[in-house]
């Protein structure tokens, strides 16, 4: 067992189902602590977070991070029990493997290996840990990101521990996400009978057109970062279930995932010039999810790059797919963030496994980046 599968295997070993902790947060304080770091517990309703800092000078590095994982699903359909990791066939087993509990244990390991060989490095090293990135993520990164702002304590780069990679370890990074805007559309009609549609209006017939050229559109040609923006409807509802009624309204559900080559104010004016093209009358509520965000070129994009060429010989590619994470909400800051993780393929699923010898690896990875960044 190196260090980082026996740190791997204390964190998985507790039930920290989204929004809880399980003492997650304060194992990997009391390992920071001994390595010269002061850390801040941040509790937010009933979301558990910390801070911890190690060094005073700029630039700071920061490894972000989440100790909750979702819920496993019935616990019988997993071959060994989600919570009590082991290594089966060089494959460690267990909720959290992937994501992200083995990137916790590297990203400790990997700092305290740093520390030890650096204890004057430059700059400082800093770790920024939530227990409610599965779950609203209301109280977690983002009222860590408020506390710092107000204090005016800027995260100059981060690296978040999700899950990027693909095929090997390394082989994908991801330098920014695309942004999530959603919507829910009611296209009000006249509800009536079938037989006398002179007398009602329909909202499914006034909105299909709407729709269709909605999904048609072409919103922008995406980048060389970015696939094009797109739309997708998720629900539609409508109708009383008896089939002689015209219903009296059309419930639809969208989202988009948008570039940076057009902004969420632009996707809802185009999509409502389009509705109002069309005539319909209509109440539209928007959320934005997320906004997206790039970290171009720049020392940490290159660092990583260097290091995972250094540790493990391949070139990395860089990426903007897939879901969101807590980098939307640090990015913003001004941050360099990217995402530098194990493999993806079982995260969120009933048997979630990773390579054990992948998060040795991802630890020398992460110490490297610390060496090409801040060694003295
Ligand atoms: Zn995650």
């Amino acid at each position: 067992m190196t260090p980082t599968l026996e740190l791997a295997f204390d964190l998985m070993a507790r039930r920290s189902v989204t929004p809880e902790d399980d003492g997650c947060q304060e194992l990997m304080m009391q390992r920071l602590k001994a390595a010269g770091f002061d850390c801040e517990p941040l509790r937010f309703e009933e979301v558990d977070n910390f801070w911890a800092r190690r060094g005073q000078d700029g630039p700071l590095v920061c490894f972000a991070g989440h100790t909750d994982v979702v819920p496993t699903g019935p616990e019988a359909n997993w071959q060994h029990s989600p919570f009590e990791p082991q290594i089966d066939n060089g494959m460690l087993c267990g909720r959290g493997a992937a994501d992200m509990k083995g990137s916790l244990a590297a990203m400790v390991v990997a700092v305290e290996n740093f520390v030890a060989k650096h204890p004057g490095h430059k700059g400082s090293i800093a770790f920024l840990i939530t227990s409610d990135e599965e779950g609203p993520a209301k109280h977690g990164t983002v009222k860590v990101v408020e506390t710092l702002e107000a204090r005016n304590e800027k995260i100059d780069m981060c690296i978040v521990g999700e899950p990027s990679s693909t095929n090997k370890v390394g082989d994908v990074v991801k330098n920014g996400r695309r942004g999530s805007l959603g919507g829910v559309l009611r296209v009000h009609g006249i509800q009536g009978h079938v037989a006398y549609p002179h007398l009602a209006r329909n909202p499914v017939h006034q909105a299909a057109p709407a729709l269709a050229d909605l999904a048609n559109e072409h919103w922008d040609e995406g980048n060389a970062f970015f696939p094009a923006t797109s739309f997708q409807i998720s629900n539609i509802h409508s109708g009383t279930g008896a089939t002689n009624v015209i219903p009296g309204e059309l419930e639809v559900v969208f989202n988009f995932r948008f570039s940076t080559e057009v902004t969420a104010d632009e996707l809802k004016q185009r999509t409502h010039a389009i509705l109002d093209k069309h005539g319909l009358q209509y109440d539209l509520d928007w959320t934005v999810n997320g906004l997206p965000f790039l970290t171009d070129h720049g020392p940490l994009v290159d660092a990583a790059q260097q290091a995972i060429k250094e540790v493990c010989g391949y070139d990395t590619e860089l990426s903007t797919a897939g879901g969101t994470s807590d980098g939307r909400f640090i990015a913003p800051t001004g941050a360099q963030v990217l995402e530098l993780g194990p493999c993806n393929d079982t995260i969120h699923k009933v048997n979630e496994r990773v390579k054990a010898e992948d998060l040795d690896t991802l630890t020398a990875m992460y110490e490297r980046i610390l060496e090409l960044l801040l060694a003295s």
